[in-house]
Order: structure tokens, then sequence, then C-alpha cells
């Protein structure tokens, strides 16, 4: 079957020639009327219309907006802040950048709508240091914003008033986790909080109620606001609403971004008919689905089981091209759509080199507060990296499983799955290749082997 057509909604402008980042720009194609209607509106209809529609965010872990908006504790009397999460770190994910380089407005705009519809007064958009242009672009944008009184004291004369502030980020990967996000924030190291049991709706930024929203989440609402919940529903499939982006990066044609109806096309669809396929005389090997901390899959294996189609079970017998790409199947085949970044990779690709770099990376990366993580994520990649450079001891695929398998759930935050997940996977799926690097002491270093510290 050929792929579905693509559906914009969050990148409806985005690529249109003359499109620009300016207010103007925003406001000839119809930016802010939905806020100027929202602020009209009691709040917590805008509330339930995004319960109704069923969006999951789109940072990674997919959980309900509505059900975390529920959750906030309003009774507590304290100030309810919103965070916009633009820290966007993931290995595989440029979407959330590109947003906010392209459509800051829509963003301040969505961030608006949801600060009304949650009682907010304050809000700050935390944005990865790494991107300087994006956070200068938000000024800019939220400057204009505030001229035109969409931001700032008494917004279009309703007497609700809020305000936005850009925080330029750490630095580090950490930064993006929620609470990690919230210390630093508060001009602490990000050191990740333990949740459960105070998430930070009920305990978040200076112990106040807070939601942390993930850039693309935000733009959704926006299109929630003016449509409503039930027709954003109609959009995707049953559970997996609205569209998806997707961020493809690697060995295919045309690596990009694309916009879909969530849960209506494969994975084959993507790679081949919208991607192109692999490059000339390559074939597809591996690809991780949903960012680098999501379990990698190989081509040629088939996944089985059941799974809920309606009201029945039905079997499915899928290979990775026929996966549909969203969170609820990714998650049945033992991987996760995550934030939506398509790392492909083809028959080149050395997995034990590219599982050292994934290493590398989140040794680098860990906070140090939990022992698991801090030891077992710079083991993991001593291994690799011993492996890669010749050195390895026969029971090194051994040890590696060994150590991966010790850290998940023994963490305070989700970074100990993320950082043993690709190795778990990656040995599981090419053990061969990985038995073959252990079995011999002194492979030699492939030629294109990464520099590796
Ligand atoms: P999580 O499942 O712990 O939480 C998801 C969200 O739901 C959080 O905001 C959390 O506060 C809220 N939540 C969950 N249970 C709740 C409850 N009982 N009460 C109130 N709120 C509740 O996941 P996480 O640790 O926030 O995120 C992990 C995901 O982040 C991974 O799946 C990964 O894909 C993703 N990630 C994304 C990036 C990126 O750059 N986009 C970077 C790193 C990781
Ligand atoms: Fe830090 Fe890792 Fe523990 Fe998360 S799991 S708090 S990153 S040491």
């Amino acid at each position: 079957m050929p792929a579905p057509e693509q559906r914009r909604i969050i990148f409806q402008h985005i690529d249109e020639p003359g499109y620009t980042n300016d207010i103007d720009c925003y406001i000839r194609n119809g930016g802010y009327e939905v806020l100027k209607k929202a602020v009209t509106r009691k709040p917590e209809e805008i509330i339930e219309e995004v319960k109704k529609s069923g969006l999951r965010g789109r940072g990674g872990a997919g959980f309900p907006c509505g059900v975390k908006w529920g959750l906030v504790d309003r009774k507590s009397g304290k100030p309810i802040y919103l965070i916009v999460n633009a820290d966007e770190s993931e290995p595989g994910t440029f979407k959330d950048r590109y947003i906010m380089h392209q459509d800051p407005h829509q963003l301040i705009e969505g961030t608006m709508i949801s600060c009304f519809a949650n009682n907010v007064k304050q809000a700050y958009i935390y944005i990865r240091g790494e991107m300087p242009h994006g956070a200068r672009i938000l000024e800019k944008a939220i400057a204009e914003a505030r001229a035109k009184n969409f931001v700032g004291p008494n917004i279009l004369g309703t007497g609700y008033s809020c305000e936005i502030f850009v925080h330029r980020g750490a630095g580090a990967y950490i930064c993006g986790e929620e609470t990690g996000l919230i210390e630093s924030l508060e001009g602490k190291r990000a050191n990740p909080r333990i949740k459960p049991p105070y998430f930070p709706a009920v305990l978040g930024l200076y112990q106040c109620p807070t939601i942390v929203n993930n850039v693309e989440t935000l733009c959704h609402v926006k299109f929630i606001a003016e449509h409503g919940g039930a027709e954003y529903a109609k959009i995707g499939t049953p559970g997996n609403t609205g569209t998806r982006i997707f961020c493809v990066s690697g060995h295919v044609q045309r690596p990009g971004y694309y916009e879909f109806p969530a849960g209506t096309i494969t994975m084959g669809q993507l790679l081949n008919d919208v991607c192109g396929g692999p490059l000339p005389g390559r074939n597809f090997k591996a690809v991780i689905p949903g960012g680098s901390s999501a379990k990698v899959l190989r081509f040629g294996e088939r996944y089985k089981g059941k799974r809920k189609v309606g009201a029945d079970m039905v079997d499915y017998d899928w290979g990775v091209e026929d996966v549909p790409m969203d969170f609820d199947s990714l998650a049945m085949i033992g991987s996760m759509g995550g934030s939506g970044g398509v790392i492909v990779m083809d028959d080149t690709v050395n997995m034990v080199e590219a599982l050292a770099n994934i290493n590398a990376f989140y040794s680098h990366e860990s906070c140090g507060q939990c022992t698991p993580c801090r030891e077992g994520s710079l083991w993991m990649k001593k291994i690799t990296t011993r492996m890669v450079h010749g050195d390895a001891r026969p029971q090194d695929g051994a040890l590696l499983k060994s150590v991966a398998d010790q850290i998940p759930g023994r963490t305070i935050c989700a970074f100990g799955e993320a950082c043993s997940w690709p190795t778990q996977s990656f040995y599981l799926k090419f053990k061969d290749e990985f038995d073959g690097y252990a079995a011999t002491k002194k492979q030699p270093k492939p030629d294109n082997a990464l520099e590796l510290v």
C-alpha cells in the first residue's frame, strides 16, 4: 500500500515560500485569532477540549496532556507555573528546534492558550543551551507578542495577565528531564528529583504546582482550542490521535521532517515511499524508531503477538517495515515512538561502533547521582570502546549485557532506562557482531572507527 498523504497541522505554514518567523507574517496567516477567542472562554472548557482530544505528550513519554493538566494541584493556593520544555537533546530529534526557528509564534500562541486554561501567570521556555539562535528568535517573538498585547499585563483587555520568559539551558542532556530542568531553572545543578510520589503537577518549580509540556505538544493545543477536541481526535487512530512528526536521519535518500496522522503510516512506507528508500546499492540493516533511547529494531526480524483491533484481539506478524509508527505499536514490539527521531542504519554500519558512539554520549551525560547509572553507563562505554579499539576480552559480550541488565528500574530518573536500552537491544539483535569482537582479541580497528574518548 502506498504511504498516506502528509497531514500538516504543526508544519502547516513552516515551509511555505515567503513564510517568515516575524509576527506580521504570522498574523497575516491567521495567527493569534485562536488566542483572541480562547481568552473569552471559560478556562475549564479548554481543559475539557484537550482531555477530549486524547493529545499525548510529544516530548517522548506520550503521557496524555489533558490528564497531566487534570492532575495539577489547584487548591494549594500557590501560583501555578507552566514550563515549555524546549531542551530538545535526544539524539535523532530535531523537530522542536525547527518549530522555534521557523514558527515561534505558533509556540507562543499555544503556550498562552495553555497558560490561560490553567490560570498560569508566569511561564518559562527552557531552551537548550546549544540553541542560542533559537533563544534569540524566541526573545524577539515574545517582545513582538508583548507589543501587541498577546503577552503581558491585561491581555487583550480581559484582565488576564501572563508573562513568558526565555531561560537558556545549561548545556546538558539531563536538563531536559523535567525535574532536572526545574532544578536548573531554580539555579541549581540539574539533578533529577525522585518521582513518584511528587510529580511537578503537585510540587514543581519553587515547590509550586507546575505543568511541563514539550514545544510540539503546546502547538497541538492551539489546534485543539481552534477546532475542538472531538475534531482533533478524528485525526489519527484511537489512542494515537492528531498528527505525529517524524525526524528521519541516517541512511535514506530523503532524510527530513514529515508530519502524518498518528498511526496511519508504517515504518516501510515512511522509509521507502516518503524517504526514498536506502542509498543506491545498499539495504536497510537497523532502525531506532524514537530517538537514541529507544530500542533498536533489526530488519529481517519478525515480531509476533496479539493486538486489540476495535473490540477484538487479532494476531499480528510484522516485519520492521509493517509496524505502524505509533506509540502503542512500537511499544508492542519492544521499542518506543519516543520523540519521533527515526535513525536509519544501512548495511555499511558496524553495530559495535554505533553502540560505542551512543554509549560515549550517555556516559558523558549521566548526572552521576545514582550508582547504577553513573558506573553502568561508564562501563558500557569502556567495554564497547575497547571492542572498537581491538582490545576486547572473550567475556566482554556477556559482561556488557550483564552491566546493562542491572541498570533499569534501579535509578532516580528514566535516564537509567535510556542508557541501558541501546546496549540491551543492540546486543540482543546483533549478538553475532558483538561476540565476534569479543572472541577476537586483536580485531583490527575499522578504518572509519570513531575516535572515542
Ligand atoms: P514519565 O513517563 O515519567 O512522565 C511523562 C510525563 O507525565 C511527565 O511530565 C510526568 O510528570 C507526567 N506524569 C506521569 N505520571 C504522573 C502522575 N502520576 N501524576 C502527575 N504527572 C505524571 O517520562 P519522563 O521521564 O518525563 O520522560 C521520558 C521520555 O522522555 C522518554 O520516553 C524519552 O523518549 C523522552 N526524552 C525526550 C527527549 C527530547 O529531546 N525530546 C530527551 C530525552 C528523553
Ligand atoms: Fe542522574 Fe542517571 Fe540517576 Fe538520572 S538515572 S538521576 S541521570 S544518575
